[in-house]
């Protein structure tokens, strides 16, 4: 919103006038620094999009790591049902063996001719049958205990599905990100090469290095006598050549290119 009024108070005024940040500088300043000023301000632009690019792809990291412990939650819920249903398989084979066996017997005791024979083989098939009772009544057990965890796994499988659209939207969102800041960078690159044309090479040259050295800014505001960039007082001096602006004023403590502002 800021940019589009600036936008549009700047576009009324000539270049290279219309190069200078909002709030315009009401003090006469040397247009060697409003060009820099400019400058600045697009580098600092630029600066501050490239971070945004270099941080994307830590950011697409992050939000895939908050699908870790959805699948984590899946992953428990679903290996308790895969047990429990295990349980019953091998109940169930445990019981049809025995089904089986009751059948043999059942055979065995309907050929038998000997009375001795015949009781023992019935109380094996007791036995057997008992134990196919016994089997039974668990698995049903285990079969309520299914009932129970199978909703815990649909639980977690929908909060999975539910994080994973929302990671989807956002590495989509941050994909659409980087796409806009490369192209606002080729704009901004573009219009740099054009701005620095007309700069004059030795305080550009001077401009450049102190960008590098401070990493942050080198034209900077003195406000109420504190230099914008290290925030000491600058001397008398420093503020008289200021208001004289004949020449480029620097900061005595830090180096920084001075400006001033009515
Ligand atoms: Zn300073």
């Amino acid at each position: 919103m800021r940019d589009e009024k600036l936008a549009s108070v700047l576009s009324l005024i000539p270049y290279p006038l219309s190069l200078i940040p909002y709030p315009l500088p009401l003090f006469p300043m040397l247009p060697v620094v409003q060009q820099l000023l400019v400058l600045q301000e697009r580098d600092q632009r630029i600066r501050s999009l490239q971070r945004d690019l270099k941080e994307i792809p830590n950011l697409k990291i992050r939000a895939a790591t908050r699908l870790a412990d959805d699948e984590a939650a899946v992953a428990v819920a679903r290996a308790r049902v895969l047990e429990v249903e295990l349980a019953i398989k091998n109940l169930d084979l445990d019981a049809q063996t025995r089904r089986n066996t009751i059948v043999r017997l059942k055979d065995q005791q309907f050929a038998t001719r000997k009375n001795e024979e015949f009781r023992v083989m019935g109380l094996e098939i007791v036995r057997y049958e008992k134990d196919v009772h016994d089997l039974e009544d668990k698995e049903i057990e285990l079969m309520e205990k299914l009932e129970s965890v199978k909703p815990e796994l649909v639980t977690a499988l929908a909060k999975l599905a539910a994080t994973k659209k929302l990671v989807d939207e956002e590495v989509a969102e941050l994909t659409e990100r980087t796409k806009h800041i490369e192209a606002r960078l080729v704009d901004l690159t573009t219009e740099r090469v054009t701005m620095v044309q007309s700069i004059d090479p030795s305080p550009f040259g001077m401009y450049e290095r102190l960008m590098k050295t401070k990493g942050d800014s080198a034209i900077v505001m003195l406000e109420n006598g504190i230099c914008g960039g290290c925030h000491v007082r600058v001397v008398s001096g420093t503020m008289n050549s200021l208001k004289l602006n004949e020449a480029i004023t620097y900061c005595e403590q830090c180096g920084r290119v001075l400006f001033i502002e009515g």
